[in-house]
């Protein structure tokens, strides 16, 4: 299986990508996640890529695939993947089709002030990287994880200013992209308009898409 997730930031792609790993045994690949680990491990390429990231603007489409490319060399994607915030322009999606193809394409339909509410209290763990919120999934201590105990911290791209410019960047850069894969018939919209619809039930809708997407 090898499926993309889309959606807004903020519209619980990690969320609903890391539940579904279980159940279909193929990795989450966040390029987020891989552009965070660069910048953390202080790298040529996170040091680069750290100034688009605090800008709230895409990284350059080269850096970007080098990094998947690594990551998709790795034994457990040889079964499939879930991509999470790639593609992200036509010239990644091109990489794509050019050397996997594709099964199923996710679009995660959020409006835009649910986003802003739901990153703006969102809250992650310094140490496992679980995730919480100040609104709808508070930690049982104040700024504690309740998994670890480690400290809970807001992402410097969660601060508002920051959260409408990746909205801008996201509706101009990759909404074309949907119709790309809208045109190619692989797409399933996913509407989730509350914030407080439990992640099961998002990820039930996931899994009936990925029944329907094998039954054709
Ligand atoms: P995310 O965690 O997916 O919201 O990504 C955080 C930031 O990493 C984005 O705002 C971009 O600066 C960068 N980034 C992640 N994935 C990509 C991508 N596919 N293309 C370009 N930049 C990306």
């Amino acid at each position: 299986m090898r499926m993309i997730i889309f959606g807004p930031p903020g519209s619980g792609k990690g969320t609903y990508a890391s539940r579904l790993v279980g159940i279909l045994g193929v990795p989450h690949i966040s390029t987020g996640d891989l552009v965070r680990e660069e910048i953390r491990m202080q790298t040529e390429v996170g040091r680069i890529a750290k100034q688009y990231v605090e800008r709230g603007e895409l990284v350059p489409d080269d850096i970007i695939i080098s990094l998947l490319v690594k990551r998709l060399q790795k034994p457990d994607a040889e079964r499939g993947f879930i991509l999470d915030g790639f593609p992200r322009t036509i010239g990644q999606a091109k990489f794509l089709e050019e050397n996997f193809k594709i099964d199923l394409v996710i679009n995660l339909v959020v409006p835009d002030e649910l986003i802003i509410q739901r990153l703006s209290n969102r809250l992650i763990c310094k140490i496992c990287g679980a995730i919480y919120n100040r609104l709808t999934l508070k930690p049982k201590v104040d700024e504690i994880c309740d998994v670890c105990g480690g400290e809970l911290y807001q992402r410097e791209d969660d601060k508002p200013e920051v959260i409408r410019e990746r909205l801008k960047v996201y509706r101009v850069n990759t909404e074309p992209l949907i119709n790309y894969y809208r045109e190619k018939k692989i797409l399933r919209d996913i509407y989730c308009e509350d914030l407080t619809i439990p992640p099961e039930i998002i990820v039930k809708k996931i899994l009936e898409a990925i029944d329907e997407m094998k039954k054709k």
